[in-house]
């Protein structure tokens, strides 16, 4: 069977006859291009094998490829006029089961026991962007089973996810990422691949799960809080940052003293330390 929808005049007619409206709210932007879809279902690197989750399936364009490659989709779509159209999209397809829900009030991992006996799943999307940091770090903190995460992002975040210290996209979005995943950026995609175009650049970034993290650190936690305070303030020096933060508490000294400990000079800022670095900061201080 032929994937019939991913061109401009199917989606558009297709949207006609629904009467559908586009939805600000939802990040709604369809997806109408077939390479990027291929390249999106290759860097996942599905097989027959698989349970595959998508987040937001739209019409179910990407989903009708993800049903042709994988074992078992669950597709999970907030707005309630998408499913009429969805039912209509996916009948051919026995391997989806579509899920009327908001992505973060399901209980994904139950998700996995259910359709994959509790093994790692795939997850592949076209993000709505404005719900991108909570999707992937809830699939990371709340320590689902996920082989992988393929995912259409705004450019700028993917920069954010993949880049190390020195960068001017490095922060604690980088940190909580690279912890949890390996980042590959697959793709760029320009706007005129969606349909309506989105006001921003897209990139699609692929998290490849760590089965253990990269640094051994005693209070995850911890680390994550002196992460956050780091880079709060990002033009003050590590000492201030880490003495200013709500969040923990340690005296100047303290922190001076375990930046010192590091052999990091005294007015280093947070910025420029590496994962490994802020997990030793971390067990320095705990
Ligand atoms: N996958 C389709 C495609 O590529 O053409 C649509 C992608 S569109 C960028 C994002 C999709 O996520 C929309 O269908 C939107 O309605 C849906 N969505 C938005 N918020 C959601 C949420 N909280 N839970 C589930 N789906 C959501």
């Amino acid at each position: 069977m032929e994937p019939k929808l991913c061109n401009p005049q199917n989606t558009i007619q297709l949207i006609k006859k629904y009467d559908f409206i586009f939805q600000k709210k939802y990040g709604q932007n369809f997806l109408i291009d077939t390479r990027v879809l291929d390249k999106i279902i290759a860097a996942a690197e599905i097989t027959k094998d698989d349970m595959v989750l998508e987040i937001g399936p739209g019409i179910g364009t990407m989903t009708q490829y993800l049903a042709e490659a994988a074992r078992q989709v669950i597709a999970v779509e907030i707005d309630a006029n998408l499913i009429p159209i969805l039912k209509e999209t996916l009948q051919d397809y026995s391997n989806v089961v579509l899920l009327h829900n908001d992505i973060l009030k399901v209980d994904i991992t139950e998700l996995a026991r259910q359709y994959n006996q509790g093994r790692p799943i795939k997850v592949v999307a076209n993000l709505p962007y404005y719900i991108t940091t909570p999707i992937i770090m809830g699939l990371f903190e709340k320590e689902v089973p996920v082989d992988n995460i393929t995912v259409m992002v705004q450019k700028e975040v993917a920069d954010r996810m993949q880049t190390g210290p020195g960068s001017k996209d490095y922060g604690a979005l980088s940190l909580a990422v690279q912890y949890y995943a390996k980042p590959y950026l697959v793709a760029n995609v320009p706007q005129n691949c969606f349909l309506p175009r989105p006001s921003v650049g897209s990139a699609v970034i692929r998290l490849t799960r760590y089965t253990a993290p990269p640094v051994q650190v005693k209070d995850t936690a911890l680390m994550f809080r002196i992460i956050r305070a780091s880079f709060n303030q990002r033009r003050k020096t590590l000492l201030n940052g880490l003495s200013n933060s709500p969040e923990l508490d340690f005296s100047k000294e303290q922190i001076a003293a375990a930046i010192e400990a590091l052999k990091l000079p005294a007015a280093v800022r947070g910025e420029t330390l590496t994962l490994n670095q802020f997990a030793q900061l971390a067990d320095t201080l705990s």
